[in-house]
């Protein structure tokens, strides 16, 4: 197997100036992440711990490694040390965790807070009225290593574009109540929505950060 360089490029160009690209490489080989890599290539996406663990040793340390599965607590301590992003944190318990490995490796780590959009029972994430109480108690657990820069969704698994679009805009309004930009905090909050198949309909309504595998590795 093979990257589609041709994709690339035009996804790259697509996106410049609005959304990171990241390659979501779960179950590709460390050979066709290299391609990418060599191409300049760092921002690289994986679900599951062990995968990521072996790819993370065997490949460059500049690469930049987002966790977007589903991150169990007791599996932490093995990305801990060198994740740049964990995507789909969707509990308490698990920020709890996430903060505590991160101190123990000295380093602050940054999360993204999962919601649920899809009208599907099987994807993962906060509901808005959880998400507004998860948010509202983290003033007072004074997580000091973890510092959590905004928001992740999956869209329903849908042909309908119209519905697709409608839980973007759901996502985007509550980055937008929840992460303001201010004079004192300018930078815009994360905004992770899109895959091979929305990504274009993301970026239209305000997704900053779009990952993207088959397009790019082939069919998983
Ligand atoms: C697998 C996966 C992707 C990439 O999916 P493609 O349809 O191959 O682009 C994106 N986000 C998450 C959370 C995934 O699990």
């Amino acid at each position: 197997m093979s990257i589609n360089k041709e994709k690339y490029s035009e996804i790259i160009n697509e996106l410049k100036g609005k959304a990171t690209l990241v390659a979501v490489s779960k179950t590709k080989p460390v050979e066709d992440i290299l391609e990418l890599y060599n191409l300049g290539h760092r921002d690289f996406g994986e679900n599951y711990v062990q995968e990521l663990t072996q790819k993370y040793e065997q490949l460059p340390k500049d690469i930049r490694w987002h966790f977007i599965g589903h991150l169990q607590s007791n599996k932490v301590k093995y990305i801990a040390p060198f994740v740049h992003l964990i995507h789909g944190v969707d509990s308490f318990n698990l920020l709890r965790e996430i903060n505590k490995q991160a101190a123990k490796n000295s380093r602050v780590i940054d999360c993204l807070l999962q919601v649920y959009i899809a009208r599907e029972e099987t994807k993962f994430g906060l509901d808005g009225y959880e998400l507004n109480e998860l948010i509202g108690s983290l003033p007072a657990q004074q997580l000091t290593n973890i510092r959590i820069t905004g928001l992740m969704g999956m869209a329903s698994f849908s042909n309908d574009s119209d519905l697709i679009r409608s839980e973007f805009k759901y996502l985007k309004a509550l980055v937008d109540k929840h992460f303001p930009s201010t004079t004192n905090n300018p930078q815009p909050a994360t905004l992770s929505m899109g895959m091979s198949a929305d990504y274009r309909i993301a970026v239209e309504e305000g997704s900053n950060l779009v990952r993207i595998g088959s397009l790019l590795f082939g069919a998983r």
